[in-house]
């Protein structure tokens, strides 16, 4: 079975697909449940790694998870072709990477969301728990009130309109300038109907599930006055209460990434702090991590602090990538797939700002890549609305061009990002026994050595800020003796410290690089043992994996 482009999935499809490969490929692919949603699904993971060069859990990791917004449709059809990519491919990248490295895989997240939207195209940014009241409120609520699967805008004329229409294509509609005295003016409203209307005034009511399950994680966490959607407390929602507890189950992950649409931009922490609080180390990993993804995925590698804020005096709370690395000190990231605005010829324009306010001309451009994809914009119809009577029916479709690419598009959009995972996998540390040798030293008697080293890029720690916060512990070697056989001098269980690995290694010249081998160490014992014993050795580190060699004395 192979991933599809030419659609978004539903939540049986979906599961079908995983328990097919499962069956498919039972020594590559795994699949259990984090936990239910609130509306009771399971909620699935890929564990996917070479069961034959060792259990998941005993190398580096990967955690990549999409869809805990209910439209952003792209990432789960991401994450499915992350996964197909590294069942089938015979790259020797993705063979290596399946040999040494353990990919887990959340397609997702919010099943409840996404499968609501799916069957009435309305909009919703994440689970189906009305929040922050049970009840909806007076106002418009957003619906598909033709009947046609989509969710548009009303416009009516209207003197004192705020829009009017472009003056190259009366399809779209620009703000009306403050001289702007003569003309036909527009109000707008997004489709649907109005509760409890006065006839007069048109509140628009906030949605009835008004929850943002990125804004319920346990860092930086604030109450709903102050972050929408956050939840009553930190992890209140099902579903971030289970990938939380699954990324702690998961002490491997060096590297965590989350898939979300629109931008097309690699988004790094922190969310709500600036770059002057990273540790040195962490910050150059980053910014060379993210040069990488930029190469392979065409988009940029940006802060969300610096770069990403929805407005410039508010910044996120509550959200995931500042407790992944924070806290646990991995690698976090989120990728925003897909960039009408990129897709459409413009350039150097400000993911967010952009939104907010361009010109008419940035505007026809967009209409243009719309009009040549044949969809994404909906000429305006004439429909007779229940309550406000004469209205049009049309603009943007925002969930089909602007939170996703057209199925035309979708294939080509998620395609190298798979190949960005593969790297990431391949950044981790590794832990190796290079040798595992023993010299007799009297009767009976052996010096047992065993020299470790990490053989990734990333030091076993992966970064400064797990040290700080003793996230991750010292590699631990133990020798495996049988009973003939004792320890003289040395511990059962050696600690070993941590290995760094080749990232800070940029330039030779450069007199701040460490020459020494910081990557190599080694273990002594003395050990009793009757010629012929076979002695077992293990190396093992949360991180960097487990190593395993034997000899014979
Ligand atoms: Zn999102």
């Amino acid at each position: 079975m192979r991933v599809r482009f030419d659609r978004f999935y539903t939540y049986s499809e979906l599961t079908e697909l995983l328990s097919g490969w499962a069956e498919e490929f039972p020594t590559l692919l795994f699949v259990s449940s984090i936990g239910l949603s609130y509306e009771g699904r399971e909620i699935p993971i890929a564990t996917l790694t070479n069961a034959e060069t060792g259990l998941p859990e005993e190398k580096p990791a990967v955690f990549v998870h999409a869809q805990v917004h209910a439209m952003e449709f792209t990432g789960t059809t991401a994450a499915l072709h992350l996964l197909d990519h590294l069942l089938h491919s015979g790259d020797p990248r993705v063979r290596l990477a399946r040999d040494t490295r353990t990919f887990y895989v959340v397609p997702r997240v919010n099943p409840d969301g996404a499968e609501a939207g799916l069957a009435d195209g309305r909009f919703r940014r994440s689970s189906v728990r009305p929040y922050p009241r049970e009840e909806p409120q007076d106002g418009l609520h957003r619906a598909d009130i033709d009947g046609d699967g989509r969710v548009l805008f009303m416009r009516l004329r209207d003197p004192n309109g705020p829009w009017k229409l472009h003056p190259e294509d009366a399809r779209l509609l620009v703000p009306r300038a403050p001289d702007d005295l003569e003309g036909d003016f527009y109000r707008v409203f997004p489709e649907g109907t109005i509760r409890n209307w006065d006839g007069v005034t048109v509140p628009i009511a906030p949605a009835l599930e008004g929850l943002d399950l990125n804004r319920n994680w346990p860092f930086d966490w604030a109450p709903e006055a102050e972050q929408h959607g956050a939840g009553p407390y930190p992890t209140s929602e099902p579903e971030v209460r289970a990938l939380v507890q699954a990324i702690v189950d998961r002490p491997n992950i060096g590297t965590y990434v989350g898939y979300h649409t629109f931008s097309g931009v690699h988004l790094r922490p922190y969310s709500g702090r600036s770059d002057e609080s990273f540790p040195n180390h962490d910050l150059r990993a980053y910014e060379l991590m993210g040069r990488e993804a930029t190469k392979i995925t065409g988009y940029p590698a940006i802060s969300i602090f610096h770069d990403f804020k929805y407005d410039p005096k508010l910044v996120i709370r509550g959200g995931d990538v500042d407790w992944v690395y924070d806290i646990l000190g991995a690698f976090a990231w989120v990728t925003e797939f897909w960039s009408p605005q990129r897709q459409a010829g413009l350039e150097g324009y400000h993911a967010i700002e952009w939104l907010r306010e361009h010109s008419p001309e940035d505007e026809l451009a967009v209409l243009r890549l719309a009009d040549e994809l044949g969809e994404g914009y909906v000429d305006w119809y004439p429909f007779e609305h229940p309550q406000l009577g004469a209205v049009e029916l049309g603009g943007w479709d925002l969930v089909r061009f602007w939170f996703n690419p057209p199925p035309s598009r979708l294939e080509e959009e998620v395609r190298p990002h798979a190949d960005l995972a593969v790297f990431f996998a391949l950044c981790s540390p590794l832990l190796q026994i290079t040798s595992c040798e023993s010299e007799q030293i009297g009767d009976d008697v052996h010096r047992v050595r065993v020299v470790l080293e990490n053989a990734g890029w990333l030091p076993t720690n992966v970064t400064q800020k797990a040290l700080e916060r003793d996230a991750v512990r010292p590699i631990e070697v133990s020798l495996e003796l049988p009973e003939a056989a004792r320890v003289v001098t040395g511990k059962e269980h050696e600690e070993a410290g941590q290995l760094q690995g080749r990232v800070e290694d940029r330039q030779v010249t450069w007199w701040g690089v460490d020459h020494s081998t910081k990557n190599r160490t080694k273990v002594e014992w003395v050990v009793a043992a009757p010629p012929g014993t076979r002695i077992g050795a293990v190396a093992r580190h949360e991180r960097a994996g487990t190593a395993r060699a034997e000899l014979t004395v």
